[in-house]
């Protein structure tokens, strides 16, 4: 039985601060929706730059948007076969599909997107309503609280392969062994480059797991350069990360920045005239890049269990967000049936 509230971790205010536990409603699933019996949801940098009010969002909204779970109720005109699938699911609740960026493909660039977690209640609740249309199937393989990193790898391949920028035979660093550094890292090794993973020597069991799935890695210092790479893939968000990524391109080569600063940083670009680079990015996911990261998923060339360095009951979420702030294991994902 679905019941008529649950609880939710949210952002209950604007400004900093302001997160905490709250009842919610379940809704019933419209005409094109289901609920979501949640197994699991990854806590991701977006949350914390919500936490600092660095993210738009709507409170009070119950956050979370990359969630796994089990379909357990269909609205109208919803294939009853969905009921009891394992699903990761994308995060645009709504989106105006009348531009330019919905008719090409793009609903991420929608002025009118209104995605799960920031300005619809999300995955940090036990049950969640959310459209149809947006749910992917997770591969039986993956573990199940790992199919909630189905979400941050869509964003990987949102920004490396639509359109393709890594070739069969390029020489890739990696910035930052982060969940996106390390999705990053194979999903380059993936298109058939040849990787190298770095990251600072306090990220000592980040490369670790990095290294497990084989992974070249490096610890390097700040400051340095990693080397001559023909594509750099800055993931660490950081300062230092995007300054020694800009160091380590070739001239000619590719500067892709996949990890968010939440603030303004310094780094020279003059290095991209000087050197020729292309300097590119992406944003979240399309459902072009959920496809091609689920065939990823399906085939075995990308590993998400690993990532999840600890499955976190709902009501610790303090100590979760904490241990996420301070760098701690790879993925720690809340599971709001516990606890
Ligand atoms: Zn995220
Ligand atoms: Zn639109």
């Amino acid at each position: 039985m679905i019941p008529a509230t649950t609880t939710g971790l949210g952002k209950l205010a604007a400004g900093p601060g302001h997160l905490g536990l709250r009842e919610q409603t379940v809704r019933s699933p419209d005409a094109g929706e289901v609920t979501l019996h949640v197994i699991a949801a990854g806590i991701c940098g977006t949350d914390l730059h919500i936490a600092d009010d660095e993210f738009p969002c709507n409170p009070p909204v119950t956050m979370g948007h990359e969630v796994t779970g089990e379909v357990a109720a269909v609205g109208d005109g919803v294939q009853p076969d969905w009921i009891g699938a394992r699903v990761a699911v994308e995060t645009y609740f709504y989106t105006c599909g009348r531009c330019v960026h919905c008719r090409n493909g793009r609903p991420n660039l929608c002025n009118e997107r209104k995605s799960i977690g920031s300005y619809v209640d999300g995955g940090f609740a036990e049950w969640l309503t959310l459209p149809a249309r947006n749910l992917h199937r997770v591969p039986d393989h993956v573990g199940r609280h790992a199919g909630a990193l189905a979400e941050p790898l869509a964003c990987v391949t949102q920004i490396l392969s639509d359109p393709p920028l890594i070739n069969s035979g390029d020489r890739v660093l990696v910035v930052g062994p982060g969940t996106m550094g390390i999705l990053t890292a194979q999903t380059a090794r993936a298109a058939g480059a040849d990787v190298t993973l770095v990251g600072l020597a306090r990220d000592g069991a980040r490369l670790d797991v990095a290294d497990g799935l084989g992974i070249t890695t490096k610890v390097i210092d700040d400051g340095n350069v990693a080397g001559d790479f023909d594509a750099v893939c800055e993931c660490s968000g950081a300062e230092g990360g995007a300054q020694l990524a800009l160091a380590s391109v070739r001239k000619g080569g590719r500067y892709i920045q996949v990890g968010i600063f939440g603030r303004p940083i310094t780094i020279d670009l003059d290095q991209v005239l000087y050197k020729e680079l292309a300097y590119t990015s992406g944003n979240a996911s399309t459902p072009a890049s959920w496809e091609r990261a689920m065939q990823l998923l399906e085939s075995g060339a990308i590993k998400l269990d690993p990532l999840v360095t600890e499955v976190v009951p709902l009501v610790e979420w303090e100590r979760a967000l904490a241990a996420t702030r301070a760098g701690e294991g790879v993925k720690l994902v809340l599971d709001p049936r516990t606890g």
